[in-house]
């Protein structure tokens, strides 16, 4: 199979809307990364997606829609407070999880009686679901465990020969997936971090918390069990905390004659010899921004990334980290 790179226009938007007739696949940009798209409401299509990423059949997907679709045809109970969040941060990197119709694929939501859905704010994101016109479910257009996509030419590098199609937005500007929020019970439950953070959302409703996994407890958000977001090459990690071993590491590394970069905020990068840095940048949206970009070159140049979190933990920062976390955990 051919796989072409096209922007947003007619043609390229009526080939989309002919491929997902026919319960293929399109990969197209959004705000955060960009997705993975099938008919929601087609257990072929959405079958077919699982099997492009070779994604863990267990682990839901977030169906996509544009910001006029009447997402009560979708979704039970919508609590006063989810509509606050709504009017608050959509469209925009924020996914509720709410009581599922089952109107769509029982596979999207993997047997769960809940449904994930996402407004994205993207301008190109709105114009494809707009004139799709049909509920979107979209994972990362990545294979499944490596680094989520942040331009067409990543989703080409890992999905050419398997999909048709990539509508290509440009760069996305967000860079990590969106935050997604459980809004079924009494006050908002965050299950990912992302770009709307835990302390907009309690701003917003007064009350939010992180769901922290109990023990013996089945996870609520499946997706959070598996490795993700992985570069090919080796990597460290180090916390803000352990800068002088990541320097004599990275020393170490390097006299062996290996291609080591480093992956670090604005702050730091000093230590390093300005060549082997991979720079994340100042604020935590840069870093953000930055991140999967820079692991996408690093994988490319580096035969080991030492990565440093950054010392902020809060906010945005809580889903740099927790991204960057699993990256980079040391292989
Ligand atoms: P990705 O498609 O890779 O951005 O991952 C989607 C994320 O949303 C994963 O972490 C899933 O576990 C989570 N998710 C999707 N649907 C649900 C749902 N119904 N309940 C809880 N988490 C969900
Ligand atoms: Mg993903």
């Amino acid at each position: 199979m051919q796989t072409q790179i096209c922007e947003i226009n007619g043609q390229s938007l009526k080939m989309a809307k002919h491929i997902l007739e026919s319960e293929g696949a399109v990969a197209f940009p959004t705000e955060t990364v960009y997705g993975l798209g099938g008919d929601a409401r087609s257990d072929a299509a959405v079958a077919k997606i699982y099997e492009i990423k070779g994604r863990p059949s267990d682990n839901p997907l977030i169906v996509h829609v544009h910001k006029d679709y009447d997402i009560t045809q979708l979704i039970y109970d919508e609590q006063t407070y989810a509509a606050a969040l709504r009017k608050a941060f959509l469209p925009g990197p924020l996914t509720l999880v709410y009581n599922s119709k089952g109107r769509v694929s029982s596979k999207v939501s993997c047997g769960l009686n809940t449904l994930a859905i996402r407004v994205p704010s993207h301008v190109g994101a709105q114009r494809f679901l707009r004139y799709v016109d049909m509920p979107i479910a979209a994972p990362s257009a990545n294979i499944s465990k490596h680094i989520s996509p942040v331009s067409a030419q990543h989703v080409y590098e890992d999905l050419q020969g398997r999909i048709e199609l990539i509508l290509d937005g440009g760069r996305c500007s967000g860079g990590i997936e969106s935050t997604v929020c459980d809004v079924t019970g009494e006050y908002p439950v965050v299950l990912r971090a992302g770009l709307i953070s835990v302390e907009m959302i309690a701003s917003v409703v007064g009350r939010c918390e992180i769901y922290i996994p109990r023990g013996g407890e089945q996870v609520r958000s499946p997706g959070m069990k598996y490795k993700h977001y992985a570069p090919h090459c080796k990597t460290r990690l180090f916390d803000a905390s352990e800068l002088p071993l990541a320097v004599s590491e990275f020393e170490r590394l390097s006299a062996e004659g290996g291609k080591i970069y480093v992956l670090c905020s604005e702050d730091i990068k000093n230590k390093f010899p300005a060549d082997r840095v991979l720079n994340l940048g100042k604020t935590e949206h840069e870093m953000a921004a930055n991140l999967y970009e820079l692991l996408h070159e690093g994988e490319k140049c580096a035969e080991t990334i030492i990565a440093i979190l950054p010392k902020k933990k809060d906010g945005v920062m809580a889903g740099v980290i927790n991204r960057l976390s699993k990256a980079c955990a040391d292989k």
